[in-house]
């Protein structure tokens, strides 16, 4: 009663943007591009001049804030809905259902594709599907957690499924989950497309433009692309491969789609918005916190871990391990929260899916049980999750379209901004969300006022920034 209580006050604290539907419907293209750092572009260590095309021809802030956790699950959930993980519901790439007992598993997991995980919000290719105002057809090509819904967007790309999972009985996933390979990823229930390794950048676009060019076209489309993210865990942050990949991600997705827009004539008629989901961080085996050296491994169940921890103590332990692990011998370079006492600004406590005990580690360390539960052979040298305001790990913004001013440097702003600024582009009346239209209304053609309002309600005062300018070497490869 007391979570349904806090939920409750934490959803009147929602803003509730009014949208003033003067103009016309507009079309709307979000493009994610997984990992692509908003530090490391524009000549600072790769060379983007595709994104750069579009900051001439549009708007480009310097970056924008992300949510905590730094995961490619929970903001992606965010860029669509206007929410904080706390209140979408997607609080992690993996994580524990209290109620439901079982753990989520992003990606290859049939738990990824089982509705009843992401029923606490609806994406805004959703919304746009059921409007009666101004209902309008959706693409998706891959984004993560799209599968989870029961409704498809009208053009999408189906996940490849190994297993029917829907037949699958939720108690036997453990035991599926340790049928090993040789390979990465460990185990494989469901792939969606982008692991068909013949669907190249291009290709994926080449099949938006398609969507675009039909006859009933959708007014909504949502691209993802899973790059360079990989090379950023597998080489590191600063290394040649990462650096290649951006490129790459530059030439074939951006200047490609840039391109087939301008020859079908569709970039004075799309709207492209084109962001990230984090940065990538360096880690190393030298910068690893044994859980084992301070508490009793049998006492508790770590269902998250590397940059966070989730840990879910047995019964009548919370209170043993939590003294355990903060006096006398503290672990160095570990922040241990009881939930109650997560920082507010995280947004990130007020949800049933966020663990008793979350651990913190200084960015660029990462936290595990001991060393028997670190995977030898997948070692990566880059990692992200820690929260963005510690780790500076935040998302790129460029958008070029007939909505936006050209050639503007926006300050930065907070991503779930995004998503009342695109329902009112799109004319639907945004879900109840967090997101605030002060500081985006900004990049409209039509907004010449030099200082637009405060934000309204729930600021996104992610904290003080710490002064972090170190890349460290890293750690299990998750998105
Ligand atoms: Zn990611």
């Amino acid at each position: 009663m007391f979570r349904v209580l806090l939920l409750a006050v934490a959803y009147l604290f929602m803003t509730f943007p009014a949208v003033i539907q003067s103009k016309e419907p507009q079309t709307v293209l979000l493009v994610s591009m997984d990992g692509m750092p908003w530090n490391l572009i524009s000549g600072k260590f790769a060379d983007t001049p595709n994104l750069d095309r579009v900051a001439k021809k549009g708007v480009k802030a310097k970056y924008i804030k992300t949510v905590v956790p730094g995961k490619t699950w929970p903001t992606h959930q965010s860029m669509l809905t206007g929410l904080y993980p706390e209140n979408h519901g997607i609080v992690s790439n993996k994580f524990w259902d209290s109620v439901y007992k079982e753990t989520f598993i992003l990606e290859y997991d049939c738990t990824n594709f089982d509705p009843k995980f992401y029923n606490e919000s609806e994406p805004i290719w959703l919304t746009l599907q059921r409007s009666t105002a101004n209902k309008g057809r959706s693409g998706v090509y891959f984004w993560p957690g799209f599968g989870g819904y029961k409704e498809m967007p009208s053009f999408y790309r189906k996940p490849i499924c190994k297993l029917n999972c829907s037949a699958v009985d939720p108690k036997e996933l453990p035991n599926l989950r340790k049928k090993t390979r040789k390979t990465w990823p460990p185990y494989e229930h469901c792939y969606p497309d982008f692991f068909n390794e013949t669907e190249a950048y291009p290709k994926r676009v080449d099949r938006v433009i398609g969507w675009l060019k039909s006859d009933d076209p959708p007014r909504f489309v949502a691209l993802y692309i899973d790059a360079p993210d990989w090379k950023g865990h597998s080489d590191g942050a600063l290394s040649q491969a990462y650096k290649d990949s951006i490129e790459e991600v530059d030439r074939d997705a951006v200047g490609y789609l840039l391109d087939q827009l301008e020859k079908e004539s569709l970039d004075d008629k799309v709207n492209v918005i084109f962001v990230s989901d984090h940065n990538m961080v360096n880690t190393s085996s030298e910068r690893v916190i044994l859980l084992d050296e301070y508490i009793d491994p049998s006492t508790y169940t770590l269902t998250e871990s590397g940059p966070v921890g989730h840990m879910w103590p047995n019964e009548g332990m919370l209170d043993e391990i939590y003294k355990n692990l903060t006096q006398p011998n503290t672990p160095e370079h570990l922040t241990v929260y009881k939930e109650q006492d997560i920082p507010e600004e995280y947004h990130w406590k007020r949800n049933r899916r966020i663990p008793p005990i979350y651990l913190d580690p200084d960015v660029g360390w990462v936290v595990t049980k001991s060393n028997a539960t670190l995977r030898p052979g997948h070692w990566v040298k880059g990692n992200h999750g820690w929260p963005p305001q510690k780790a500076k790990s935040y998302s790129i913004l460029f958008a070029q379209g007939p909505a936006f001013k050209v050639g503007y440097e926006i300050e930065p702003f907070s991503i779930i901004d995004l998503y009342p600024m695109m329902c009112d582009l799109l004319g639907l009346e945004p879900r109840p969300n967090n997101g605030s239209m002060a500081i985006v209304k900004k990049m409209y053609k039509e907004d010449e006022s030099p200082t637009a309002g405060q934000r309204s309600v729930v600021t996104c005062s992610l904290g003080a920034l710490l002064p972090l300018a170190v890349f460290f070497p890293v750690f299990l490869g998750s998105f």
